[in-house]
């Protein structure tokens, strides 16, 4: 009996089966013809390019599938280089606005960086150190640092300064920027009872090597080379030096100016105007040279201020702070 009934359940279910089979093979026959209807109608739609509207679609679908990778992204390329093309576009001028405020850190990094002392110096063919900036405001010269001897400055000018002799001179010039210097220095000292006369500034190579060349002959190369600079190697060839002194020493350039109310005046005050005492008392092993407070160098105020608050020489500061140096 069990058995049977089994058999009339399989054969039922079986039969359920083949009919519902049937009708399904019906179904998608029906969905079938439905599926083919509609390929031909978008087919029809992509075989119809003469509307002006389809034109642009098939034109990017070859280009699209020429490069596999743009496929898959084809459509969000299209979105992204507009999106990203116009923040791209505003971002832009923010990174430039932020980095204004910043522009005076900036730039006095990237002076630091440029005119960093190792990155400055190269042999020339005659195996002499000679600096490579020598255009710079803050170029480093001094015994070990070489001024090429057919460097003269661009833009020499006689300031509108007192002098301590009258008639012309190669040697009353300085660059454009450090005699407009020391005419507001000179004028800043006179608003404070100070009478500052400039003594010598300009010194070409050729000046300097007479000068050398006579000291040697009168003292020995030796004591020549500690009192006078041998040619290349004096910051007068910059145009950025200028030795100043005072009636009440008599105008000569000596250490006793120190000691004056003008020497300290000017030591007190040339930072003010973008001016350093250049040979520091005690520094003579850095800079190679004696104390000079007569002798002052234009770095520019920014430099100056920063030198003479740290009693440091321009070697000291231009090595200590080049990027790179742990100071
Ligand atoms: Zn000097």
């Amino acid at each position: 009996m069990n058995v049977r009934k089994r058999r009339l359940l399989i054969l039922t279910a079986g039969a359920a089966i083949l009919v519902w089979g049937m009708i399904e093979v019906s179904k998608s026959d029906v969905w079938g013809s439905i599926s083919l209807s509609q390929p031909p109608a978008s087919a029809s739609a992509s075989a119809s390019p003469p509307n002006a509207s389809d034109e642009p679609s098939p034109s990017p679908d070859p280009a699209e599938s020429a490069d596999p990778a743009p496929d898959d992204t084809a459509t969000p390329p299209a979105d992204k280089p507009a999106a990203t093309a116009k923040p791209g576009k505003t971002p832009k001028p923010t990174p430039v606005e932020t980095q204004a405020p910043a522009a005076g850190e900036d730039s006095l990094a990237a002076i630091l960086a440029a005119n960093a002392p190792d990155k400055t110096i190269k042999q020339n063919k005659d195996g002499l150190a000679v600096v490579t900036n020598t255009s710079s405001m803050y170029v480093l010269v001094n015994k070990k640092r070489n001024l090429p001897s057919t460097y003269k400055p661009a833009d020499l000018v006689v300031p509108d300064v007192a002098f301590s002799f009258s008639g012309d001179s190669p040697k009353k010039q300085l660059q454009r920027p450090a005699a407009r210097a020391l005419e507001k220095l000179f004028a800043g000292a006179s608003d404070d009872g100070i009478t500052l006369k400039a003594v010598s500034g300009y010194r070409s190579y050729a000046t300097q090597k007479a000068i050398f060349d006579r000291n040697a002959e009168l003292k020995g190369a030796e004591v020549a080379n500690k009192t006078s600079a041998h040619p290349g190697q004096s910051e007068h060839q910059t145009g950025l030096a200028m030795d100043v002194s005072s009636a009440s020493a008599n105008y000569e350039l000596e250490e006793k100016f120190a000691k004056t109310k003008e020497g300290k005046w000017l030591a007190s005050h040339c930072a003010e105007y973008g001016f350093i005492i250049r040979f520091l008392k005690g520094k003579e092993d850095i800079t190679g040279y004696s104390y000079e407070p007569w002798h002052i160098r234009y770095v520019g105020v920014e430099m100056a201020k920063e030198i003479m608050k740290q009693h440091i020489t321009l070697e000291e500061y231009l090595e200590e702070n080049a990027p790179g140096t742990k100071a």
